[in-house]
């Protein structure tokens, strides 16, 4: 039986009273914050306890949506419990959205309020009937009103099924869709995790990531919040302050891009890290190379993860086992994971590249008010269509060949970008790539690469670098063209734009055969 069957067994029916049933040493330090402030358990119950009551005032109540577009502090997390408690479904939205960005969730979502920082008052008091503020220093009306209102605060009756947060996919095509989780998803996947990577009161996590998005708001602090552990909350990542932070943690989640900066600071050694435990990556794939380099600088073998907003997580390199750089491990616990033909569902033999599909207690209930999207995106069987593309090895090991849409057809032929990009990785000269396919007279499509070189290597060599290539691939994979850039454009969760790679170089082939 695992944790989360036995938490369903147990008579907890919700997200909140399972963080209540967890909390057993209500004194432990849950939050240590970059501001200065330290926050126990029970403080930080409570804290979500006033802001329920201040939320409450503002007449939110069971099933209501409330956006919040803040920067990162503790009063910005604890709204999320806050409105668990209410039963009322949290909404995050990324700061550096504009006013227009934001009036799109805010006219798909009708939240009954807004929380934004002081700035984005009068052009937000537009758009909804109520309206608080937070800023990042602790101020702001909901903070003045949480002051006058009582921590305790009698939770709502809600169920596992019941829907406790709205978050909209960083879609790079299309409008973003609303995904709705439940309370059910987002404890089974914690416990599912605290297993897994073995988490336990003795943790101290390092907290650099965002907390808009799925990674820094549900994997990284429910993992913590639910086994007793603390965090470290810095409100942004900087390369020197986590580096002096590992000798008082054990444990850091971060995106590929805070371990390609770890790894350019001369202070990553393996006495530094010697405290750590685990060093965990998501969000976006982790080169082999920055896997292999982390281990010899630090004795450290990244543990690689694959999950989605829709799913919290769904494969996990061993934290036992082997740690397979380039992979992502296997179904966690609980979690069915398959591979099939995109097209007709048929499930595919291990080393065959198809569909990734994903059935269990993490997966989402539905798009928000979208069920024609919602019924395409799941098989007949329940299982979620990723939209990622990958395959199994002879031992289970999942590897993803990037996303579906990303998948490059030329003259008929399927070329997986990741395949490519792995051929390019190996030129010394090459720090990283993106392959896309871009419009081609002839073929529809033709693969081309975009480089980042590493710093201080001799003239790039477009020619010398497709003729090595058509030496190491078949004909039809072989980059059209190879450009160079100083660097590859990339979103806040360190993933890198593919569309925007594609809308840039749309003219590139369109008339050319040059040089193959
Ligand atoms: P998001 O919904 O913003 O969390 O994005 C989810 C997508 O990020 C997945 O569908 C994958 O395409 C990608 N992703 C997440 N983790 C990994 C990983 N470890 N390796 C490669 N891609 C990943």
């Amino acid at each position: 039986m695992t944790a989360w069957d036995e938490v369903k067994n147990s008579g907890i029916n919700n997200f909140p009273a399972l963080v209540r049933e967890r909390m057993q040493v209500p004194d432990a330090i849950f939050i240590r914050s970059d501001d200065g402030r330290e926050f126990t358990y029970e403080d930080y119950w409570s804290l979500s306890g006033h802001i329920a009551n201040a939320l409450a005032t503002q007449f939110v109540k069971a099933g209501d949506r409330v956006a919040v577009q803040v920067g990162k502090s503790v009063e910005a997390l604890a709204i999320f419990l806050a409105c668990a408690r209410l039963g009322a479904i949290f909404l995050p939205l990324n700061p550096a959205y504009t006013t227009t960005e934001v009036e799109y969730f805010i006219s798909d979502a009708e939240p009954s309020l807004i929380i934004c920082e002081p700035s984005k008052f009068e052009t937000l008091s537009k758009s909804a009937n109520a309206v608080l503020t937070l800023d990042a220093r602790g101020g702001g009306s909901l903070v003045e009103l949480l002051q006058s209102q009582p921590d305790a605060f009698a939770d709502a009756m809600t169920d596992w099924d019941d829907a406790i947060a709205l978050l909209y996919t960083s879609g790079t095509t299309g409008k973003s869709k609303g995904a709705l989780l439940t309370h059910g998803n987002l404890a089974s996947n914690a416990l599912t995790l605290i297993e897994a990577w073995g988490f336990s009161p003795d943790d101290v996590l390092i907290h650099a990531l965002p907390i808009y998005h799925t990674h820094g708001l549900f994997t990284a602090t429910n993992t913590v919040l639910l086994s007793g552990g603390s965090l470290l909350f810095r409100r942004k990542f900087e390369v020197d302050d986590v580096i002096a932070l590992f000798p008082q943690a054990t444990s850091l989640m971060g995106v590929p891009t805070f371990y390609t900066r770890l790894l350019g600071h001369s202070g990553l050694r393996r006495e530094s890290a010697k405290h750590m435990r685990l060093f965990i990556s998501g969000s976006a794939p982790l080169l082999a190379e920055t896997h292999r380099a982390f281990e010899e600088k630090t004795g450290h073998a990244i543990l690689e993860r694959f999950g989605m907003t829709e799913t919290n997580m769904n494969t996990s390199n061993p934290y036992r086992g082997e740690r397979r750089a380039g992979t992502v491990g296997l179904p966690l616990p609980g979690i069915e994971v398959r591979v099939s033909d995109p097209a007709s569902g048929a499930p595919l033999p291990a080393g065959q590249i198809g569909m990734i599909e994903v059935r269990g207690p993490n997966v989402f209930k539905s798009y928000w008010r979208n069920p024609t999207k919602t019924a395409e995106e799941f098989r007949p069987d329940g299982f979620f269509i990723t939209g990622d593309l990958g395959s199994f090895d002879g031992q289970g090991y999942l590897t993803i060949s990037g996303r579906g849409k990303d998948l490059v057809i030329t003259g008929g032929f399927n070329v997986y970008p990741k395949e490519i990009e792995m051929e390019i990785d190996r030129f010394p000269e090459v720090l990283e790539s993106a392959v896309i396919g871009v419009p081609h007279a002839d073929l529809g499509e033709g693969v081309t690469a975009v480089v980042v070189l590493k710093a201080g290597h001799p003239a790039f060599d477009e020619r010398g670098m497709i003729s090595e290539l058509q030496k190491r691939l078949a004909k039809f994979k072989v980059p059209k063209r190879i450009i160079a850039v100083p660097e590859l454009p990339r979103n806040a969760m360190g993933k890198v734009q593919k569309g925007l790679l594609r809308a840039t170089y749309a003219e590139l082939l369109k008339s050319q055969r040059f040089p193959v």
